[in-house]
């Protein structure tokens, strides 16, 4: 096995056991490991840390595997680590199948670069990290034998992969292939999921908890869904009485992904409440609703990550003050705003700050109701802050 010994006082992380071993931290490589290959990493003073994968491509050295010195990494090792992650999940009452779930939330479930989600009877993995990709039929022979799904397939598309200095991979694993649409339900909806090309793996599980939170005080309200994707919380306010649902999205397909997603949730003409589908971009339209002084009672702000790294981080922040100064002004008096972040490097402190100056530059009075998290399928290890990244905001706004 290669050995990674680092630098004088780069220990420290790691006997808090924080997974990451950066570049800078590695004072020297002995015996010529590979991309993913599984290390033994040691402290200057000799004292051995645990094992992990190394990436010498990567800005991050080493993801770790394992603080135990001695524990092998192989099949039974990542069958252990996912038992582990299903163990820590809440389990889904049989009357909310078939149910979208995060199994497995990489570094944050001790698998730094796997990710694994189901929906319904099919699950979907990103291997992200050279590590992941070494082991990726121990991998899928674990969640078989665990889970016996009907199939897996691959989404290995996301961020991270370049970094690592891997190709992107997507394609199926095991089993059979997963339908054209896999239908998932959360609550009183129904989605349908596009496993092959939707973001992510194809959708949102994030937010799944804070749809229902927000759906909450959906009756009776004009809801402003913007950045739609395939209709989440718009759908979810809809089906909770909403008065009026806007829905703001980009990409046209997906839009037409919204009119089927409520069709199937039973809310498409005639029997649900008016539903209008407004192609574009959410900073200008919302201008436009300002100049024709249309206004709502419910504002969902769910965009996209603006901050990809440190050094974009004030760039993001001016976006974020632009869409929520807009939406506090399309609010009417004692409206609320539902608003999201999930840049991890922007933090929840700032991105309060944020809001509370949007809110100021339009003349207007909020306070917090709520504050949002991801949801617990996507655990936050303690020892890994950096794997909270999504937060928001409900502001009763006057
Ligand atoms: N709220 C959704 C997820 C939103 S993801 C849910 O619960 O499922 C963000 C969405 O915003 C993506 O679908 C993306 O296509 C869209 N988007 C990104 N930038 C946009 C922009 N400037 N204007 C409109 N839509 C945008």
């Amino acid at each position: 096995m290669g050995r990674i010994v680092l630098e004088r006082g780069r220990e420290k992380s790691l006997l808090r056991r924080h997974p990451w071993v950066f570049s800078g931290a590695v004072g020297a490589v002995h015996g010529a490991p590979g991309p993913g290959e599984t290390v033994e990493v040691v402290a200057a003073n000799g004292l051995v840390l645990g094992r992990g994968a190394f990436s010498p491509r990567s800005q991050i050295a080493v993801r770790m595997w394992s603080f135990d010195p001695d524990e092998a990494i192989d099949g039974a090792f990542f069958r252990r680590r996912i038992e582990r992650a299903l163990a820590t999940r809440e389990p889904v009452p049989p009357d909310e199948e078939p149910a979208g779930r995060r199994l497995v939330n990489a570094e944050s479930d001790g698998l730094p670069g796997v990710v694994v989600d189901r929906y319904g009877p099919f699950l979907v993995c990103q291997l992200l990290s050279a590590g992941a990709e070494r082991f990726r039929e121990e991998i899928v022979a674990a969640l078989g034998d665990l889970l016996s799904p009907a199939g897996v397939y691959e989404r290995s598309d996301g961020e991270g992969r370049e970094k690592e200095g891997l190709a992107s991979a997507t394609g199926l694993l095991a089993g059979e292939e997963p339908p054209e649409r896999v239908e998932i339900r959360e609550g009183p909806c129904r989605f349908r999921v596009d496993v092959r090309a939707g973001h992510k793996t194809g959708f949102y599980l994030d937010q799944r908890e804070n749809r229902a939170l927000v759906a909450r005080y959906a009756a009776g309200a004009r809801v402003l869904n913007a950045f739609a994707y395939t209709g989440g919380f718009g759908l979810a306010a809809q089906a909770a009485g909403a008065a009026a649902v806007t829905h703001i999205e980009s990409s046209a397909a997906l839009l037409d992904e919204i009119r089927t997603n409520a069709e199937a949730s039973g809310l498409g003409p005639p029997g649900g409440s008016a539903a209008e589908y407004v192609e574009g971009n959410v900073f200008s339209i919302l201008r436009a609703f300002r100049a024709e002084e249309r206004r709502f009672d419910l504002v969902v702000l769910d965009p996209p990550k603006f901050a990809e790294s440190r050094s974009r981080v004030e760039a993001a922040a001016r976006g974020y003050k632009d869409i929520n100064l807009l939406a506090c002004q399309l609010l009417a008096p004692g409206g609320l705003l539902a608003t999201f972040s999930c840049s991890g490097v922007l933090e929840a402190a700032l991105f309060g700050k944020i809001v509370a100056d949007a809110a100021l530059d339009a003349g207007r009075d909020g306070r917090i109701l709520r504050r949002f998290n991801q949801a617990p399928d996507h655990p936050v290890a303690l020892a890994f802050p950096e794997g909270r990244y999504l937060k928001g905001l409900l502001c009763r706004v006057w």
